[in-house]
């Protein structure tokens, strides 16, 4: 409980904040303890520095300017167990063991999936989310789960299996609403709302304006470049303005073809052979698979992981011995941006990022820059989402020692 305290205290000083959750927090490690293990059971949350109002409808209003990285609300998890079959049980335990917390989280929203058994198990599974810095585990926070959901949000619940501080993703004005969102914001629209759930049907701007072309299925139209296609809509041969036509089922092959290799580069007998020679390869299927006459779309997820695999067979040729290190860094470079400019795009209007673009760019730091000014803008991009995301120059311990 010690650690937990301390570790806790590590966040909320951080945050540069609570200072009145610190002041009571006085006396030895074991008072300390018990009296965060106190308020960590009846649901304990702070608003950090007046930043924020709650309605009544239990959302969150900022009541001054924030700016893009400040922490704005402290909370302690009321339930925390290893995401998996057995979360929902193991949080519900948890719950049941204090009256009051059971009958807060009976009043959280819990529309958004049908079919749960219970009233607490619909609860939990519309409410408890995996932690941002300790994925494989979810948590439940009580003031958190009443903030409204977005596809392009304002700010992230920087989270861990004991505590939450919520962030401000954008410099935002006194009187805006705070949303999150409870699903990965680089995913098309289609994705985003299968896992929003059946009781719930998104309409933020961002779900509206991809209404009628997700643009991680769309397709320019090769004569005058106009998004014209797309590989969702019901006609397999499509008509452009301008008179050029788009057959849907070769498109698909191409996005079938970039499945498979990358089924094929997921594995782990891919890290075999000739780096140089493979490298070559994928870059033929993605070429092909983006330039032929009815071509895949860019965006799409699997063109975009495709184009990923690429650089990093380049990455790996470039430390083999006797290599062409120049064209391998070349190619590391061409496509390293070609995956990182799609994801970023298919983040939407947000600032949030995945933690896998995060650490991507992460991991594009340690590639030889053929620039110092290169090296640089991408130095200053991670560092800054980082002090968004975690209020720290780096990505937390933990994200870092993920298996990728
Ligand atoms: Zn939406
Ligand atoms: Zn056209």
């Amino acid at each position: 409980m010690d650690r937990v305290v301390a570790r806790c205290l590590q966040v909320a000083s951080r945050c540069g904040a609570p200072q009145p959750f610190l002041d009571s927090l006085s006396g030895n490690a074991g008072e300390l303890g018990a009296e965060w293990e106190r308020r960590r059971a009846s649901g304990y949350w702070e608003i950090l520095e007046g930043r924020l109002e709650k309605t009544e409808d239990g959302t969150f209003v900022t009541c001054k300017d924030v700016r893009a990285g400040e922490p704005i609300l402290f909370e302690a998890a009321v339930a925390a167990a290893s995401a998996g079959p057995d979360a929902c049980a193991a949080l519900a335990r948890q719950c049941r063991a204090s009256p009051t917390v059971l009958e807060k989280v009976l009043q959280l929203p819990r529309a958004r999936f049908t079919g749960e058994t219970g009233e607490l198990e619909a609860a939990l599974a519309c409410n408890a989310r995996e932690c941002s810095r300790e994925p494989g585990f979810v948590a439940l926070f009580l003031a958190c789960s009443g903030i409204p959901h977005s596809c392009c949000p304002n700010a992230i619940i920087d989270s861990t299996q004991t505590h939450a501080v919520l962030r401000a993703l954008d410099d935002m004005a006194a009187g805006t609403q705070v949303s999150v969102s409870y699903v990965s914001v680089s995913l098309n629209r289609q994705a985003r709302q299968s896992q929003l759930g059946q009781g719930f049907s998104c309409k933020c701007a961002r779900c509206v304006s991809e209404e009628s072309t997700d643009p991680q299925f769309a397709v320019a139209c090769s004569s005058c470049k106009e998004p014209s296609f797309s590989i969702v809509r019901e006609e397999q041969k499509q008509r452009c303005a301008c008179g050029a036509k788009f057959l849907v089922a070769e498109a698909l092959r191409h996005v079938q073809e970039a499945r498979k290799a990358n089924a094929f580069m997921a594995q782990a007998e891919s890290a075999r052979g000739d780096a140089v020679k493979k490298a070559m390869a994928l870059e033929m299927r993605l070429r092909t698979a983006t330039t032929s006459a009815n071509p895949a779309p860019p965006r799409h997820p699997q063109i975009l992981q495709l184009a990923n695999n690429v650089a990093n067979c380049y990455f790996y040729a470039a430390q083999t011995p006797g290599s062409n290190q120049a064209a391998c860094w070349a190619g590391f470079w061409t496509y390293k941006h070609q995956f990182m400019e799609g994801l970023e795009a298919n983040h939407g209007e947000t600032k949030q990022r995945d933690v896998h673009y995060i650490l991507s760019l992460r991991r594009m730091l340690s590639a030889r820059f053929s620039n110092a000014e290169d090296r640089e803008k991408c130095q200053k991009k991670f560092q800054h989402l980082c002090w968004i995301h975690f209020g720290e120059p780096d990505v937390p311990q933990s994200l870092r020692d993920l298996r990728r």
